[in-house]
């Protein structure tokens, strides 16, 4: 298992990985993947990245002991790692601003994104406005209907908002426009995707950003337990937020790393590995061999695909990918309300539902620590429906 790194070759992490797109296309992201490689380990880009975590964003956010909730579990240990302290309320700026430093350097003077939810689009608008670049967001028209809130958010952050009126007016046809966007004008644009999807260099950039999730919460927890957890435990939709938690333990055999998908989405659990908007990883068919309608309450989960590294981790039986449903995420982000004074997010909620499981079966000197990956502001108008509807 130690040498799970040197088994990764450039841009594939087993079968899954690679960069399945025209060939103009994967010549500027060959080159986003060589200006990456050459800034990622360089000390004033760590320094100015690290400088924006902490003055920024907020970082280090804690590792919160859930003392209530073990209480009343009765089994292990539960810590939250705080993501939805982050300043926009989850973990999806750690990576917009990475990305956005990157671009700088490489002397972009315009951001391009797409969103389907638009949480992501909301990221990419604050980091552009905060280093003061341009940034258009590209959004199915269904979509920009479905989450007005959100494309107001991006137009007050200063972000052009373009609702692509294609096809079925969703998030497909937004990174079809993206990638056009960015082959006619890569000479002074940068693409910036959202999570740890999408062809060479995207999977590895988005979780080398995110690691800072558990580069701080190993610190934490060998701080105040001296030794490591049994399990952490994060909600997987295209796989960030899950990947930046897991990476600096997958390596210590002894940690269990656990992906929680919707049960309504359930990419890892049932899906085949196919090519997908660029790159080969898991992914859900109807049986036309269409990707499969999915229907998760949690926005930020409701997609066919996942991160090719996950898929790697799954085959190789180093992560352990379960699901739980919609309606369990809902019961636990009322628990994890109640007993501790934090709403999580809806997709959080779904790996606080199966740490609530897990606890119960493990022991008192055992440890969880679950990503609380955002916070439930966002979603208290769609609860209070769900819940009085
Ligand atoms: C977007 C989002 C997710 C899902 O994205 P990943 O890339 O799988 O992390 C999860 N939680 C929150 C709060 C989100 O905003």
């Amino acid at each position: 298992m130690s040498s799970i790194d040197s088994k990764v070759e450039k841009g594939y992490f087993g079968e899954f990985g690679g960069s399945f797109v025209p060939d103009e296309l994967k010549v500027i992201l060959d080159n986003i993947g060589k200006q990456f490689e050459k800034y990622k380990d360089d000390p004033e880009f760590i320094e100015e990245f690290r400088y924006y975590l902490k003055e920024y964003v907020g970082r280090e956010n804690p590792l919160t002991f859930a003392k209530n909730l073990t209480q009343k579990i009765g089994g292990a240990k539960i810590y939250l790692k705080r993501e939805d302290l982050n300043h926009t309320g989850a973990h999806k700026i750690n990576n917009a601003l990475g990305q956005i430093l990157l671009a700088k350097r490489m002397g972009a003077k315009r951001i391009i994104a797409e969103t389907g939810a638009g949480q992501h689009g909301v990221a990419t608008a604050t980091a552009s406005a905060m280093i003061g670049l341009p940034c258009t967001i590209y959004m199915g028209k269904l979509d920009t209907e479905r989450q007005a809130l959100n494309v107001f958010r991006m137009q007050l952050l200063g972000a052009e908002v373009v609702a692509v009126d294609k096809g079925r007016g969703r998030l497909k046809e937004a990174v079809d426009e993206a990638f056009e966007d960015l082959v006619k004008n890569h000479e002074d644009t940068f693409y910036l995707i959202g999570s740890a999807v999408g062809p060479y260099p995207y999977p590895e950039m988005v979780k080398h950003f995110q690691s800072i999730i558990s580069l701080e919460s190993k610190q934490q927890i060998l701080e105040k337990e001296g030794k490591l957890p049994t399990a952490i435990v994060a909600c997987t939709g295209g796989g960030s937020n899950a990947i930046g938690s897991f990476a600096n333990y997958i390596e210590d055999e002894g940690v269990r790393l656990i992906g929680v998908e919707p049960l309504e989405a359930p990419t890892i659990s049932e899906g085949v590995p196919a090519v997908f908007h660029g790159y080969i990883s898991l992914t859900l068919f109807d049986e036309n061999g269409d990707p499969k309608p999915t229907n998760s309450i949690a926005a930020g989960l409701d997609y066919q695909g996942v991160g090719p590294e996950h898929s790697y981790l799954h085959s190789i039986g180093r992560g352990e990918y379960v699901t739980a449903s919609g309606q369990e995420a809902l019961e636990a982000l009322q628990e994890l309300s109640k007993v501790e004074g934090i709403i999580p997010a809806l997709e959080s909620s779904h790996a606080v539902a199966h740490s609530m499981k897990l606890a119960k079966e493990l022991n008192k000197d055992d440890i969880i620590i679950v990503n609380i990956s955002g916070r439930g502001d966002k979603d208290v108008n769609q609860v209070y429906d769900m819940l009085t509807k």
